[in-house]
């Protein structure tokens, strides 16, 4: 996001909208948040072997609660009584990693769909503003209030005004609308909904 200048157009990328005031600070990344939650203490530990492919063992202090090798491989004359120990658990530093990359996701959906809400309240203020009533009214003027869908279950008679694009969102030449019945409206919206959460 943000102004292009250098090729003489200001370009507001794939986004649409430009934000200010709190969005104007980068806000932290689903991977970030993530972190911060899975960032274990290590709180317990225990010395584990792995195996490396030669069958020579390496011996780790294993964190018991994520199950990171805590330590690099440590000396083995340092380690007491090594038939007793019990090998790496991989399974637990995977669920870990699993568990972490599912809460990455769940922030990331959160995240989206909090910005989307954003936007729909913007664009519905700009629905019921005098500069959009104007417009959708020069749109059905030029369409003759046909409606130009014609999806099954047309009315024919065209009242609203649908965005082919949002590239140029509040500021849109007439181009980019087409003149539509309520009935085929909602048919495509419903359509572009079910596209986008695919
Ligand atoms: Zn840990
Ligand atoms: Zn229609």
């Amino acid at each position: 996001m943000g102004l292009d200048s250098s090729n003489g157009y200001d370009y507001t990328g794939p986004e649409r909208f430009v934000f200010v005031g709190e969005h104007m600070t980068e806000p932290k990344t689903p991977y970030e948040l993530a972190d911060e939650e899975f960032r274990c203490e290590h709180p317990a530990s225990e010395i584990r072997y792995k195996v490396d492919s030669l069958g020579r063992r390496h011996y780790h202090n294993q964190c018991l609660t994520c199950g990171f090798a805590i330590t690099s491989a440590l000396k083995h004359d340092s380690v007491s009584d090594q038939d007793s120990v019990r090998p790496f658990n991989k399974l637990l530093e995977a669920a870990w990693w699993k568990a972490r990359q599912e809460r990455q996701r769940e922030i990331g959906a959160q995240q989206r769909s909090e910005r989307e809400r954003e936007l729909l309240a913007l664009h519905g203020d700009y629905l019921k503003s005098p500069e959009w009533r104007a417009k959708r009214a020069a749109v059905l003027a030029r369409d003759g209030c046909q409606c130009q869908a014609m999806l099954p279950g047309c009315t024919k008679i065209a009242t609203q005004a649908h965005h082919l694009t949002y590239d140029h969102w509040k500021n849109e030449p007439l181009f980019d609308l087409v003149s539509v019945c309520a009935c085929c409206h909602n048919m495509i919206t419903a359509d572009d909904r079910a596209n986008r959460s695919q």
